[in-house]
């Protein structure tokens, strides 16, 4: 939609070769790239108050004047605490800031600053937590305007994003809009140049959300134009890896020490009547977290090997492909399964890849594990018979395409635990047969949950210390890596690394307390997750890395920070992690926000734990234009649309596209040129793999 839009990025103001090459390190090269990099949040900087106004746990911002700057103190675990008195015509206060002596030189005596942070009450004292200092027009400039927050890489600072969108803006040459004004009216959409103009710089929650959800219309459209289009390549091949359902397979769900649940046995039979029939699977297994999938696919790839063929398991990330390694290394054991399973993971020396490359092309490994570097183009099969995909939801589009490219077609099989309604479904997953798990293994107990706020947390401590001293284990979640080196970032939000210092302080040395990201080392990743899973370390603090399917019987508490920031599917998603055993398992939601209207949406997730009802609540009580931050689950990878949320952009999206397909099936037709550039363009650009 944008005609200039492969203009470089260099060409923007205020980008020199450095800042390009940080944007190039997101993958932003172009300018369209930038103008479809959008913000994940916004900040509205509300007015100033006075300190005696100031009230416990709410993030405020007060004018005061600097009356002492403290020594700075040095705590264990090479911490440092910076204290700075301040007052104003209505009373005085502390700041205190962590780890960040620098500011000592950054205020002085006498000055008048403004404070923005999350205020304290210790007794009757108020203190700001590591408040962000700005000038007194800076502020009044700031205040009550939106600023645009975006995901940022090392080096880049909001500020500099915002600079060259603004841009970007100014430079960028919209093509005629591609969906009727009819359209545009029926479902109150903006313009497309329009919406960009919204979404990145919006002067009100209004324009926010209508940008936002022009652009989630664009998204699922040309998401819905891409399947349809290419529905022929990607359903209804001839099953070229024919099967028999394999003894093997029965005598294995007779061994088991469980008995299948109706939903898993009807997921079983399911998949061996596609890979034993005429046409090739390409099946769903949908079940909520804790259901049992796992199982489920290996007999699955089970069947496969019996069968002569080879097997894949693609998992999100490496951590989850270890623990699947793991899980069928000990059942090969056990159980004497005709496995020969190897893990292939990014981490491994070319060496060690090479030598699982030619064991995979000679059929010696007749089971590969790992993230989706199992079908790139290095790795030759020798006969594919099955490709399984762990908790993602990219549908296998872009996976059966790149193993068509390869000239194989076997059989797929896409496991997810996000439950979505039937009627999106159709949409979504128009090209796939659906098999539900819905009911749990017996003898689970529903995970108990509650909905708190800071007031609480010294209680939730403690019952963390009692689970501890049972020997159980402890999951916190907090929603960022670290302190944001950007200044303009959100105060708002906890992060592993100082989290876990404050939380070690807290707590005393008594407890193994260790923390968990992303962007850590995949090597690392796994050392730590092997630690835990051994029983190793008492309480992991981690971002959401840990939400797709890790599986420790021993944790029984799972402690969420920031639990307004995240869906409630995958808050959901989230306890599932605990529970997993014979253990009582709790969650913790905590709210940084007193805010009776995010406690109320949290709150279903203390009344029920089916899966199914919290994600069906969802799509009732969330109202289209909801703005960011909320995204129902980043499972479906869309950038800006939330499949729940956005359920009726879903239909029209739908409907617009039958249309068009109806009298151009094949996007011939000149009319629908830019439609067909745009379909390419986003296939092109939107359908890998996610890692996370
Ligand atoms: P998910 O569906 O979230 O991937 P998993 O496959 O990891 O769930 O299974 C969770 C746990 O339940 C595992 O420890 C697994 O061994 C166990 N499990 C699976 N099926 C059953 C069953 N029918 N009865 C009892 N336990 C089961
Ligand atoms: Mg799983």
């Amino acid at each position: 939609m944008l005609i200039n839009g492969n203009t470089p990025i260099e060409e923007l103001k205020g980008v020199g070769p450095k800042t390009a090459g940080y944007f190039n390190s997101m993958g932003i090269r172009s300018l369209e790239d930038l103008l479809r990099h959008f913000p994940r949040t916004y900040l509205v900087f509300g007015g100033l108050k006075k300190i005696s106004e100031l009230k416990d746990g709410e993030i405020a911002a007060v004018r005061a004047r600097v009356d002492s700057v403290g020594n700075i103190r040095r705590v264990k675990n090479n911490m440092t605490i910076l204290p700075i008195e301040i007052s104003d015509d209505s009373g005085k206060m502390t700041i205190k800031y962590f780890n960040m002596p620098f500011m000592a030189k950054a205020v002085r005596n006498g000055g008048y600053y403004v404070f923005r942070g999350r205020v304290k009450a210790a007794g009757r004292e108020f203190t700001l937590v590591q408040p962000r200092k700005y000038a007194y027009d800076e502020y009044t400039d700031l205040s009550g305007r939106f600023q645009s927050i975006y995901p940022l890489t090392k080096g880049l600072k909001n500020s500099q994003i915002v600079k060259a969108v603004s841009s970007a803006l100014s430079k960028a040459c919209f093509s005629e809009d591609y969906l009727p004004e009819e359209i545009r009216n029926r479902y109150s959409l903006p313009e497309s140049g329009l919406a960009y103009r919204y979404i990145h710089n919006p002067e009100s929650e209004q324009e926010a959300g209508l940008g936002r959800r022009r652009l989630a219309f664009d998204e699922l459209f040309f998401f819905i134009m891409y399947l349809r289009k290419n529905k022929e390549l990607l359903t209804d091949s001839p099953n070229t890896c024919p099967m028999i359902e394999s003894a093997e397979v029965t005598r294995f769900i007779e061994k088991l020490p469980y008995k299948l649940t109706r939903g898993q046995s009807k997921a079983v039979k399911d998949m061996i009547s596609d890979m034993t029939g005429p046409s090739v699977m390409n099946r769903l297994v949908q079940g909520d977290v804790g259901s049992g999938k796992t199982i489920v696919a290996l007999i699955g790839l089970l069947n496969a090997v019996s069968n002569g063929y080879q097997g894949a398991l693609m998992a999100p990330t490496e951590v989850l492909a270890a623990q699947h390694f793991k899980t069928v290394s000990d059942l090969v054991r056990k159980y004497g399964l005709p496995f020969k399973p190897a893990l292939l993971t990014g981490s491994l020396g070319a060496a060690a890849k090479r030598k699982i490359y030619d064991g995979l092309s000679s059929g010696e490994i007749n089971l590969v594990i790992g993230t989706h570097a199992l079908i790139q183009d290095k790795v030759i099969y020798k006969n594919l018979g099955l490709v399984v995909t762990d908790e993602q939801h990219r549908f296998g589009v872009r996976q059966r395409e790149t193993l068509a490219g390869k000239g194989i077609g076997p059989h797929i099989l896409v496991m997810s635990a996000t439950p979505i309604p039937r009627t999106l479904a159709i949409v979504l997953y128009g090209d796939l047969s659906v098999s539900t798990i819905k009911e749990m293994p017996e003898g689970r107990s529903p995970i108990k949950s509650c909905v708190v706020g800071e007031s609480y947390r010294p209680s939730a401590y403690k019952f963390i210390r009692d689970e501890i001293s049972k020997g159980h284990q402890i999951y916190i979640i907090c929603p960022m890596v670290d302190e944001p080196d950007d200044e303009d970032a959100d105060p708002e939000l906890q992060n592993v690394v100082s989290y876990s210092e404050k939380l070690k302080e807290e707590l005393g040395d008594r407890y193994r307390i260790t923390y968990l990201h992303g962007k850590m080392k995949p090597a690392d990743k796994d050392n730590i997750l092997s630690e835990y899973a051994a029983g190793n370390i008492d309480i992991l603090i981690s971002t959401t890395v840990i939400e797709v399917g890790i599986n420790v019987p021993n944790a029984t508490v799972m402690m969420v920070e920031n639990s307004e920031r995240f869906g409630l599917s995958q808050l959901h998603q989230l306890r599932g992690r605990v529970g997993r055993g014979d253990k009582q398992g709790y969650a913790i939601f905590m709210t940084g926000k007193d805010n009776d209207r995010i406690s109320e949406r949290l709150d279903i997730l203390a009344k029920t734990c089916d899966g199914f009802e919290i994600a069906s609540y969802d799509l009732k009580t969330r109202g289209p234009g909801e703005l960011f931050g909320l995204r129902q689950s980043g499972d479906f990878a869309f950038r800006v649309a939330d499949v729940f949320a956005d359920a009726d952009l879903l239909t029209g999206a739908s409907e617009f596209a039958d249309m068009i397909l109806k009298t151009d099936r094949h996007l011939k037709e000149e009319k629908n040129k830019l439609i067909r550039e745009e379909t390419e363009y986003f296939g092109r650009n939107n359908l890998d793999f996610r890692t996370i």
